[in-house]
């Protein structure tokens, strides 16, 4: 039987944080043609690309985060059964929605992360593409998840590669390091004089991947491996020092697991999400893809280098705030919400976006433990310091 004449019963149930960016359009592709049924849609302020995407896959309801957008929104779609919330938050907790449907959140920065956690609350499984609220606040995330019977599986390229390694590993896993790849981003191998002059449009392109433009930009300046590493430090409990990044230009090998024996386990592919993507939807399965099969003859060779962390600084910036712990994850991650933003709209260089994380990290108050509520006010204030210097 074909995906698409599966029961409307046993169609799969998935929910996707916003729809309409690079993760969520292509999260929509994966669930066409595997005949998944999509319960409910969200997006930031785009009304045009929700009605449309509304209109093909007949939600139940959807989500826009701008209240005139929402309501703009929801004139256009009054012909259709389609509940209409002014928020993410707002559907969440007011929508009847079944325990055993799969949420993608696709939001990007640290706006998923309060709803992540409703999402870990709520369903079976959390497919997490977004990695800002796994580095803010992870640990309380996925303790909310384990405590409400909620899976979460990565949709992060590289961390869906290592989900996938550690199930070649014994049940007490016997990791020695894993081994995180990286593109090198545009500016791999230029000099901090040559990145001084970079411009955001060189920065909004990537050679190996298509993605919205923060997290375009955080590869550019390699924050995004920083972010990562954290994000692997959380999800599989293993120190940052045991994490290693190692620059990978060909975006084949997707990261790998070194166990106690040396032997290295690797996942590798085309560099298609709509892998990541499907794999995280039907878990433990495995299903044909439209994705491209890898040639390794056709490809040739794969090069790997050290990452140049003098610079490129945000990577070790990270591995900085990590170790100090507490909030400082919390912090360079918002504080890098804002410089990334002001350099996309010009208003700084991009060999100043580690100097304004560092500026921004220096609000934060150090403790051992922490609640969400200090996570989302310590973001209030370093947006507050950065963006009008008070
Ligand atoms: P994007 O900018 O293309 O899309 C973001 C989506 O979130 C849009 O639907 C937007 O409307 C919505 N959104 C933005 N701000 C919001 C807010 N305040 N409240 C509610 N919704 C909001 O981003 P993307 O590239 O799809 O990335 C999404 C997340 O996935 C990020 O955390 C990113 O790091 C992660 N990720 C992306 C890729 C990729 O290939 N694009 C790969 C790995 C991980
Ligand atoms: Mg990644």
């Amino acid at each position: 039987m074909a995906s698409h004449e599966v029961p409307r019963e046993d169609r799969k149930k998935v929910i996707i944080l916003g729809s309409t960016g690079s993760i969520g359009t292509q999260t929509l592709d994966v669930c066409e043609r595997m005949g998944m049924e999509v319960l409910a849609l969200t997006a930031n302020s785009s009304a045009r690309a929700l009605e449309e995407q509304i209109r093909k896959f007949r939600p139940r309801c959807a989500a826009l985060r701008d209240a005139a957008a929402a309501k703009q929104l929801a004139a256009a779609v009054a012909d259709l059964p389609v509940r209409i919330y002014p928020s993410v938050e707002e559907l969440l907790e007011n929508e009847d929605l079944p325990r055993e449907a799969t949420a993608v959140n696709a939001i990007v920065g640290l706006a998923a992360l309060v709803p992540a956690l409703i999402c870990a609350k709520r369903f079976a499984t959390l497919a997490l593409a977004n990695k800002e609220s796994l580095v803010a606040g992870g640990d309380i995330l996925l303790k909310t998840a384990k405590d409400c019977g909620c899976t979460v599986i990565p949709v992060d390229s590289e961390h869906s590669a290592i989900f996938q390694c550690l199930n070649a590993a014994p049940p007490d896993r016997a990791v020695k390091r894993i081994i995180l790849t990286a593109s090198g981003g545009p500016f791999f191998g230029m000099t901090r004089e040559q990145l001084a002059k970079v411009t955001p449009q060189q920065a909004l392109v990537n050679p190996n991947w298509k993605m919205g433009p923060k997290i375009t930009v955080d590869s550019a300046d390699m924050f995004n491996k920083g972010l990562e590493v954290i994000e692997a430090v959380r999800l599989f409990g293993v120190p940052a020092d045991r994490v290693k990044v190692v620059v990978h230009r060909e975006s084949i090998i997707h990261s790998a697991v070194e166990f106690e024996d040396n032997a290295v386990i690797a996942q590798l592919g085309t560099p298609d999400m709509r892998i990541p993507i499907q794999y995280a939807l039907t878990y433990p399965e495995r299903l044909p893809s439209p994705a491209g099969e890898l040639d390794l003859a056709a490809l040739g060779k794969m090069t790997f280098f050290e990452p140049d962390t003098d610079t490129f600084e945000c990577l070790e910036i990270c591995r900085d705030a990590v170790s100090r712990g507490g909030l400082h994850p919390a912090a360079v991650n918002s504080a890098n919400e804002c410089a990334n933003l002001m350099f996309r709209e010009g208003k700084i260089g991009f060999t100043d976006i580690g100097a304004v994380i560092r500026k921004g990290d220096s609000l934060t108050p150090e403790v051992g433990s922490f609640t969400v509520d200090d996570v989302l006010s310590l973001d209030g204030e370093i947006r507050k310091y950065l963006f009008f210097g008070t």
